[in-house]
């Protein structure tokens, strides 16, 4: 077992999980096996749940500026976005005959393959709109593919590979304007970033606790009064019958609580995180020849750095700083051995060979300023053995 603890190894890849905060952790432990209650139950263990997943809902809420009854607990971010595209898009279609679904090209895979589904099984028609160099959608190209029968509109709030900040408040105003509803996936912004539902004028909004020190699989979806949605799952009628199951309220409170130390201590984080990840860019684009930055320079998560290097084998490069002891990505979630370039990248207009040469460093509270250093030191030399070895 690899500990985030163990000094032989380090960790930049936030991106792809966080560790669970102890605080957090200390929060969910009486939820497992003290207080086990099903908060269906008329008595008293099933009121104790019942009290621990409401007051987790009204926390959630107050941190979404939205009203209690607008939280859906999920089971991952995945699923939030799942629910919000496919719920919504099959509720358009019934209520006023909408048929489009309006996406982005650089979506996390659980908005495009949820929209390829709907698309091949359903009938469904998907447009993308184009992106530009960095990634990023132009509120005007939303305005312009708006229709009638658009069911539904979802841009991510920052993009997981490259770390562009999309004006979700923008694009929200003019879907509003038009009455279409507006998701976005805020599973990677929500660690970083205000999801004031309000201020993004957002219909529908997702999140998942393990981006942000909470545990993986829990996720919770924004959704607004009055948007029409139907459930994706069937069964008993909790979480006001959009998803079934009985509530998993250790994760629940889990999320809550980690959510609330992400609002609360944003600045701080940030703050700790932001110099470190523009040395680690400065450095990078100066020390390392046929290096560039992927995404956005100014509007991105700030803990994410990412990159494209000539003549390097994105994988082979992973490979060997895994070697070394640090664990860092591609961007993409593809595993070795894919040689395919990463539709984010590719749609972004970055030439295929220099887009099989990605890498993503993203940084935690966790992060050191040594632990920067350190990763300094070997990047030059591993891109240079993996130049060595390719050519
Ligand atoms: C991680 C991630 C997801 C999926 O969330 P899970 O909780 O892992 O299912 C969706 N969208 C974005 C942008 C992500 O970063």
């Amino acid at each position: 077992m690899i500990l985030l603890t163990d000094k032989s190894k380090i960790y930049l890849d936030y991106a792809a999980t966080t560790p669970v905060d102890p605080r957090v952790l200390e929060a969910m432990l009486p939820y497992f096996s003290d207080s086990f209650g099903n908060s269906s139950s008329v008595h008293s263990y099933g009121q104790d749940a019942e009290n621990a997943l409401e007051s987790a809902r009204e926390s959630v809420a107050a941190l979404l500026n939205c009203h209690p009854n607008e939280v859906i607990f999920t089971s991952c971010g995945s699923e939030s976005d799942n629910l919000a595209i496919r719920g919504a898009a099959f509720a358009a279609r019934n209520t006023r005959q909408a048929n489009k679904i309006l996406i982005s090209p650089v979506e996390h895979h659980a908005v495009t393959n949820t929209a390829q589904q709907l698309a091949k099984l359903h009938n469904f028609n998907i447009e993308f709109l184009p992106v530009d160099e960095y990634g990023l959608v132009d509120p005007a190209d939303v305005k312009e593919r708006l229709r009638q029968d658009t069911a539904i509109v979802s841009i991510i709030y920052a993009n997981n590979e490259i770390g562009t900040i999309n004006n979700i408040s923008a694009i929200g105003a003019l879907c509003q304007e038009r009455n279409v509803p507006f998701h976005t996936d805020a599973v990677q912004a929500a660690a970083y970033l205000s999801a004031d539902t309000k201020a993004l004028n957002v219909d529908l909004l997702s999140i998942g606790a393990h981006k942000f020190y909470g545990p993986k699989g829990i996720g919770a979806l924004y959704i607004k009064d009055g948007t029409p949605i139907y459930p994706m799952m069937t069964g008993g009628a909790q979480e006001f019958g959009l998803r079934p199951g009985t509530h998993n309220i250790p994760y629940i409170v889990g999320l809550a609580k980690a959510l609330e130390y992400a609002v609360e201590e944003r600045e701080h984080r940030v703050g700790h995180i932001l110099p470190m990840r523009d040395h680690l860019i400065g450095m990078v684009l100066e020390y390392i020849q046929g290096s560039y930055l992927t995404g956005h320079p100014i509007l991105r998560m700030p803990n994410h750095a990412s990159f494209v290097f000539e003549g390097v084998d994105g994988n082979a490069l992973l490979l060997m700083l895994d070697v070394e002891g640090f664990a860092c990505s591609s961007g993409s979630a593809c595993k070795t051995g894919d040689p395919e370039p990463s539709g984010v990248l590719l749609a972004a207009g970055m030439p295929k060979d220099l887009a099989t040469g990605s890498l993503r460093v993203t940084l935690g509270t966790k992060t050191t300023a040594e632990q920067i250093e350190r990763f300094l030191d070997i990047l030059p030399k591993v891109t240079k053995r993996v130049r060595q070895y390719s050519s």
